[in-house]
């Protein structure tokens, strides 16, 4: 039998393959898994439009089995099977994908559920195994045929015997050495553990025989007996394909728990089934409390992706901008490529669409969670408000417009938070300014001097008490027309009365006082000046330019 050799661009893109597009080997399993769910599907189609062909669905099932003694992992799967033409032309010819093809013709017949496409996948066993065999027998076919590789080097394919269409793949599983370990993928629990990771969306039963004990049956003392018996590992539908009619706020919230997207019960939940520009389904979820993480670098944001039904990825960050981080959920679209690297991916077009369907989704739901549930947008702002005031602030305030409705402040009037824009209806016609002071808590900013002009005239006043405060304020910059002045400003735009005339007067008359005083506190105080604006202190300190004087204490506390 002659040994057949890889072309050459053939055999420098398997090592870069098994090298680099993955970044975890145990993959293979979901890569193996998604080709047999494929092979199944085939049939599927094939028989929607063949009457001698029928479709059973109990008749299919992929299998997997792991025999330590030989160091084999072994799939059978019932699927479409290959003919000897099919294993040269699809696992001889890397990048070549059978399924593709398939998807092609048979593009009329809404063939889309199928993963592969890229062609590279089944390779992904070399990232375990030392060898891999496949014996297929294909649909219509009275013959079985047997491929063999080690890899680079080669492939060999002779004919065999096989009973039932479809395939077995086996693979000799590599020896531990000092840098890897690859026992694991001969053991049970691991096995299943990835398979639930990974596949368990799939729609045909992926069956492993399993060991364990249970209790005696008839028997009164705690008699435990072992039994071995094939169960089906994966849960084949998923939450997300299923109707939201259908589905309560408990199934959400058991989603939640199951995935671990957090510990304590998610303030909100969304359910999208997109079928616009880009069909995906997804759902996400807004926590209550702060991850203990949240505000340092360890926090990592994403949400999972999967590519029609398949996990490709743990935390996609592409699909969230840094000021919803806090968001949690998955994405599932039948638009996008499982083989696809994080370095393809972000530039993929579909996932960029996707990705300003869900901002927009998020930022549509915190509207009316603050417009319906005030009390629980309150609870979701103590936790995550500061996030997204860093999002106004940040990327030269380029999100503030989908941000500033968002935001919340506490109101001197109302003696709570209040929106921008509630700000603004109440605003008497004659005030010019939204007025805002900045200090650590709201009982010293009620004792700060400089508001009592601005409360006199009746004004409201915005309480800034985190350090983050002014400066996404000074991004926004202008609400609804109406800028944003600061107590402590130099011109607070009231009009001068007889008062200011007053002291004006007083100031010019005093100025041989002032400067004596200015010299007395020299290095302390820039200078020192008559004010308009106090009533009942004597003294107030006041920020020259455009900085408070809170802003410059933040300013100093960073590291530079
Ligand atoms: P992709 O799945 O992206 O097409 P793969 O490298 O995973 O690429 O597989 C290459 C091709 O080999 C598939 O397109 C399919 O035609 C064929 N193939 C792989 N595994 C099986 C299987 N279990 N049954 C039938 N055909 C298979
Ligand atoms: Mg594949």
């Amino acid at each position: 039998m002659a040994m057949k050799q890889f072309k050459a661009e053939s055999k420098r893109l398997l090592e870069m393959m098994i090298n680099s597009i993955y970044t975890q080997k145990e993959i293979f399993l979901r890569e193996l898994i998604s080709n047999a769910s494929d092979a199944i599907d085939k049939i599927y189609y094939k028989a929607l439009t063949d009457d001698a062909l029928v479709f059973n669905k109990e008749d299919y099932y992929i299998k997997v089995t792991a025999d330590k003694a030989s160091r084999t992992l072994t799939l059978v799967d019932t699927g479409i099977g290959m003919s000897q033409e099919d294993l040269e032309n699809n696992l001889g010819i890397i990048a070549k994908s059978g399924s593709l093809a398939f998807k092609k013709e048979n593009e009329a017949k809404d063939g889309h559920n199928i993963i592969g496409q890229f062609g590279v996948g089944f390779y992904s066993a070399f990232m375990v195994a030392d060898e891999v065999t496949v014996i297929s027998k294909a649909l219509g076919s009275d013959e079985a045929f047997k491929w063999t590789s080690s890899g680079a080097d080669g492939y060999t394919i002779e004919p065999c015997e096989k009973e039932s269409v479809g395939t077995e793949i086996t693979l000799k599983i590599k020896e531990n050495n000092e840098d890897e370990q690859y026992d694991e993928y001969l053991e049970e629990y691991r096995l299943r553990s990835i398979i639930k990771k990974y596949s368990d969306f799939i729609r045909y039963p992926i069956k492993m025989d399993v060991t364990g004990s249970r209790p005696k049956e008839g028997s009164e003392s705690n008699e435990f007996e072992e039994y071995r018996e094939e169960q089906t590992v994966n849960s084949m539908v998923p939450i997300w394909r299923r109707n939201k009619n259908e589905l309560k706020d408990e199934d959400y919230e058991n989603f939640y728990f199951e995935k671990r997207y957090g510990f304590d019960k998610p303030l909100k939940h969304v359910h999208i089934s997109a079928d616009g520009a880009v069909v995906y389904n997804a759902i996400l979820f807004i926590p209550e409390n702060t991850p203990f993480d949240y505000y340092t670098k360890e926090y990592e944001k994403g949400l999972e992706l999967y590519s029609n039904g398949v996990l490709i990825m743990d935390k996609c960050a592409d699909l969230l901008p840094d000021y919803f981080s806090f968001v949690k959920g998955m994405v599932d679209s039948e638009d996008l490529s499982l083989n696809i690297s994080r370095e393809l991916l972000q530039h993929d077009r579909q996932l960029k669409l996707i990705a300003k369907n869900i901002k927009n989704k998020i930022k549509g739901q915190l509207q009316s969670l603050l417009k319906e549930e005030r009390e629980k947008y309150e609870k979701f702002y103590k936790s995550f408000g500061r996030q997204l005031k860093f999002g106004v602030y940040n990327d030269y305030g380029m999100h503030k417009d989908d941000l500033q409705d968002l935001l919340l402040f506490y109101s001197s009037k109302e003696k709570k938070p209040v929106t921008l824009d509630e700000y603004v209806s109440r605003m008497p016609e004659d005030q010019k300014y939204i007025y805002y002071a900045s200090g650590e808590s709201v009982e010293r900013i009620e004792k700060l001097p400089q508001t009592e002009l601005v409360a006199d005239k009746g004004y409201e006043i915005l309480y800034l008490t985190d350090d983050i405060d002014e400066f996404a304020i000074k991004i926004v910059a202008k609400y609804k027309d109406k800028e944003f002045k600061s107590v402590s400003s130099g011109d607070l735009g009231i009009e001068a009365d007889e008062a200011d005339k007053q002291a004006d007067a007083e100031a010019s008359e005093n100025k041989d006082l002032f400067e004596h005083m200015a010299g007395l506190l020299s290095g302390k105080v820039k200078s020192v000046k008559a004010s308009k604006r106090l009533k009942s202190h004597p003294v107030c300190l006041s920020a020259e330019g455009e900085l408070s004087i809170e802003m410059e204490k933040v300013l100093q506390a960073m590291p530079n």
